[in-house]
């Protein structure tokens, strides 16, 4: 096997070409071909020149959508399509300066929708960047994370479970690593490494036990390797090209949209053939007819929608970012808004993870005891000091190592007498870890874990007093948990035979208890506010944890989830009870405590079958599982594996679970302004279909010319739609209850207003032109087309915000907006009085009397959408006085 570098050969290899492949050499051997120490790793400097002459690692993606392919795309939708066969019959019919303009209005048409997809490109690759895979490597002597990208061949690797190899690793040192292959050979069972030389050359892939490969899952143990390829030069990277993997799904709402929409559509073409007949019934000529209807019919179909859907979604996600909260799938911004139940993991999310030993308690009153508890604190445990002094590792157990040191057991004196010659990891299903150690070929054990799993697992020969001693301490742990502590056993075996035969069975039984050592870690105070804002807007917040039953009662009731009087359960409760049984009970139970990952699907299970929408987190691959099944699975950016960040629909930067509020509190504001858009569209286009559909019926003339139409429809849809999704949220955002998830799009009285104020719309556009044809005036299409632009314009106004009046202060909380309407007012002013536009739009500079009544009949919609707002208000307050407690929702 040679290392070549990726992309130009040119450069010189700076090793010697080895044509043996990586798996057949000991593991001295490949460091030496590397020329890396392998307690040093490289040094910065060399890695450094090593990422020029090797390249990133990382696999190259096909390249995305082009720009240009991107605006031609826009040229693909049907509108266009009816849009082009406009222009062809407007030239048929002689009118060239039709063609120009339609031409003119399928291109602004297509670099709007083009502007917005860029931006929604550009800001959801913003995102994927931020989620840059991180990895553990030695340089200049201490492990330190690095971006994935910059691993280098010989680099020296650490992996632990939970984490996805990231690049081909010749392993060193292994520890009962297990890996997950499945993605580069196929095979689901898990393979068991090794550091051991193989010595066939011709192993397949899935055989070469002494490697780990880049892109496999880690599901057990930890190793460390030195990296032999990267980038597109691996084992994935080779196959990589194959599997290409761009999908982005659709949201729910997208889903639901493009199938109203497409209904829509079919309903207004009816409706305009309908139209087009009846115009030639009253002796219309066709051709101009049938302009009119083609334009009435693009006009009509809201075809601006999904990509304003897709814009706001994206904004979304970027603002929640600066939230913490990064979305990795844009549909889930849209399920946030609706979330009625929020499962949290307890340590480091609902508190700080910042761990003391305030307390702890030794079984027997000798100073051997003591002075084993102590050893067991210290060499139990995988934290470390850095060079720097400072200690990294599971808070857990950092907090151990502190209280070891505190009573003057250091951890490198300790463990140069008693080095560690194996292990047994801590899994959260066995929810203990046991070290074994070794001084002069004794061995001696150490087990450290749950209470209850300790007692289980310990012999207890005599029984002084009334009451057993298992029981007596269980009590002792159940005290210390009470207070809210999460409490540690620590057992350990010394009289077990020879170190060989430990070694082979690793046993965790008949072990001698030692005592308990009591962590505090304090809730997140923010969590408290986020607990209670929760509450207020109909959000039930359930607490998951691996701890103590007592602790985690403890720390629920401090932050608000739990009252005293409130049952929790525990797994193995849960395990027992029937999923009928326990889907009666699941909306009463606030906290769930030695829960073990694999209990979180029924979990979920259970609150989807009763309808509710729910967010949980995760951070351990077992999470997974779980994770994928929620409507919103939240990974833990911060203490998370690389499994569960993969399976997570969103990752909490900073594993807060305030973010996760911030966020539901985004995806309720996105929600409304999606929503406030689609009235705002649809509403207009009735308006335009009730002032063409009626005008005949009023025995008034064809109101608008087909350019006309056009116009309005380009200049009320795009502009004022992206400036809706910058909107602030509505005052009563986090006192409502969520909206519920697959509501039919014109449900909550969306569709009688679409309907009425549409009927308005038009009413006041016939007005004027009644108007301006009973007083002579030459000028009464322009005025139609002025009123029928600045109906939509004061209705935009009016529904801007929902739950009060726009009129004051209000008015300019949405800058854009009010920059938006400006803008359409100014363009429409444009086609007024702009000459060369008069002969392109076939308008008149209207007079100043005729233009104030124009505005005036418009305001007509603004004050009929504000005084709907002002019924529905006091309404719904009359409606409450009769509720007690108004904040408090009850439950489903
Ligand atoms: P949580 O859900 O609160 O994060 P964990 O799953 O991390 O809880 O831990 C559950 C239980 O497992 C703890 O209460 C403790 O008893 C035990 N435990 C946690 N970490 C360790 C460890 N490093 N070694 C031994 N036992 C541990
Ligand atoms: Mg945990």
């Amino acid at each position: 096997m040679r290392v070549t570098a990726n992309g130009d050969d040119s450069f010189a290899r700076p090793f010697p070409d080895s044509d043996t492949p990586w798996h057949l050499h000991p593991p001295q051997k490949v460091l030496e071909l590397l020329s890396v120490e392998p307690d040093l790793g490289l040094p910065t400097e060399e890695a450094k020149s090593r990422l020029k002459i090797f390249g990133p690692n990382r696999i190259r993606e096909s390249p995305s959508r082009s720009p240009f392919l991107m605006f031609l795309d826009q040229f693909r939708d049907i509108t266009v399509g009816v849009l082009f066969a406009a222009a062809l019959i407007a030239g048929w019919t002689g009118e060239p300066q039709d063609i120009i303009a339609i031409l003119a209005i399928i291109l602004i048409n297509a670099i709007i929708g083009f502007v917005q997809e860029m931006r929604a490109e550009r800001s959801m690759s913003a995102l994927r960047s931020l989620a840059v895979p991180r990895a553990l490597v030695r340089r200049d002597g201490t492990f330190r994370t690095v971006p994935s990208v910059d691993i280098v061949p010989g680099d020296i690797v650490r992996i632990e479970a939970g984490n996805r190899v990231p690049a081909d690793l010749r392993l060193i040192d292994v520890t009962r690593l297990k890996v997950d292959e499945s993605a580069l050979t196929g095979e689901s069972v898990t393979v068991d490494k090794s550091s051991r030389v193989l010595s066939d050359s011709g192993l397949f892939l899935g055989d070469r036990f002494n490697m780990a490969y880049s892109g496999t899952l880690i599901t057990n143990g930890h190793a460390t390797g030195v990296a032999v390829a990267t980038g597109m030069e691996t084992e994935f990277g080779r196959i990589a090209a194959l599997l290409q993997n761009a999908e982005e799904i659709q949201s729910p709402l997208e889903k639901r949209l493009s199938r109203f929409g497409k209904r829509l559509a079919m309903g207004i073409v009816v409706l305009c053939i309908v139209f087009f007949f009846a115009g030639i019934a009253r002796n219309e000529k066709p051709l101009p007819m049938l302009l009119v209807a083609v334009s009435l019919a693009v006009a009509a179909i809201p075809e601006a929608l999904p990509a304003v859907i897709r814009v706001t979604l994206s904004l979304g996600a970027r603002e929640m970012v600066r939230k913490n909260v990064l979305v990795r799938r844009l549909s889930s911004v849209e399920s946030l808004g609706s979330v009625t139940t929020i499962c949290s993991d307890k340590t480091g999310t609902l508190t700080q993870n910042r761990m003391t030993a305030g307390r702890y308690f030794i079984a027997e009153d000798s100073e051997e005891a003591r002075s084993l508890f102590f050893q067991a604190s210290c060499l139990n445990n995988d934290a470390f000091r850095t060079p720097e002094g400072v200690i990294r590792g599971d808070p857990t157990e950092v907090a151990l190592l502190l209280l070891a040191e505190e009573k003057g057991f250091q951890r490198e004196s300790t463990e140069a007498v008693w080095p560690r010659r194996d292990e047994l990891p801590f899994s959260a299903e066995r929810g203990m870890m046991t070290t074994v150690h070794e001084r002069d070929g004794v061995p001696l054990l150490f087990t450290k874990g749950a209470p209850e799993r300790i007692l289980d697992v310990c012999a207890f020969l005599s029984q002084d007093g009334p009451e057993p001693v298992r029981d007596r301490l269980e009590r002792q742990a159940s005290q210390m948990a009470e207070e809210g502590l999460r409490v540690l056993a620590f057992a350990y075996s010394r009289d077990s035979g020879t170190i060989a035969s430990v070694l082979s069975s690793s046993r965790e039984n008949s072990l001698t208890f030692l005592g308990f050592a009591g962590l505090s870690d304090p809730i997140r105070p923010e969590a408290l506010t986020a607990v209670a804002a929760c509450r207020s807007a109909g959000i039930r917040v359930v607490m998951l944890t691996g701890d103590h039953p007592a602790t985690a009662r403890a720390v629920a009731s401090q932050l608000g989830i739990l009252d005293a009087s409130e049952e929790s359960l525990t797994g193995q409760e849960l395990e027992g009870l029937r999923q009928e049984e326990y889907e009666k009970k699941v909306r009463d139970i606030r906290v769930y405590s030695r829960l073990n990952p694999s209990q979180k699907v029924k979990i979920v299970k259970a609150f989807q079958n009763l309808n509710e929408v729910v967010a949980m987190t995760g951070d351990g691959i077992n999470d997974a599982p779980a994770l994928r099944s929620a409507d919103i699975g939240i990974a833990m950016g911060l203490t998370g594996t690389d499994v569960a960040r993969e399976a997570a629909h969103m990752v909490l930067l900073d594993d807060n679970f305030a973010s996760i509020v911030l966020a539901v509190r985004e995806g309720r504001r996105i929600f409304d302004n999606i929503r406030k858009f689609i009235k705002y569209v649809l509403t207009g286009n009735s308006g335009e279909i009730w002032t063409l559909l009626l005008a005949p019926f009023f025995g008034l003339p064809l109101p608008l010319l087909p350019i006309q139409i056009l116009w309005v429809n380009l200049v009320t849809d795009g502009l004022p739609g992206i400036a809706l999704a910058v909107e602030p949220e509505e005052n009563n955002l986090m006192k409502r209850p969520p909206c519920p998830m697959n509501e039919e799009i014109l449900s909550g009285g969306l569709g009688w207003h679409i309907l009425f104020v549409g009927f308005l719309i038009g009413g006041v556009t016939l007005l004027a032109q009644f108007l301006a044809l009973r007083t002579g005036s030459t000028h009464w299409r322009t005025m139609t087309f002025t009123v029928l632009t600045f109906a939509q314009m004061a209705q935009l106004l009016g529904i801007r915000v929902e739950g009060r009046s726009v009129i004051g202060r209000t008015f300019f909380t949405n800058p854009w907006l009010v920059g938006a309407v400006a803008i359409t007012v100014v363009l429409q002013m444009a086609v007024l009085y702009m000459p060369s536009l008069n002969r392109l739009f076939e308008t008149q500079p209207l007079t100043a009397r005729e233009l104030s009544v124009s505005v005036g009949l418009s305001l007509i919609v603004f004050a009929a959408v504000e005084i709907g707002k002002w019924v529905s208000r006091t309404q719904s307050s009359r409606r409450k006085e009769g509720l007690s407690e108004p904040t408090d929702f009850p439950e489903k």
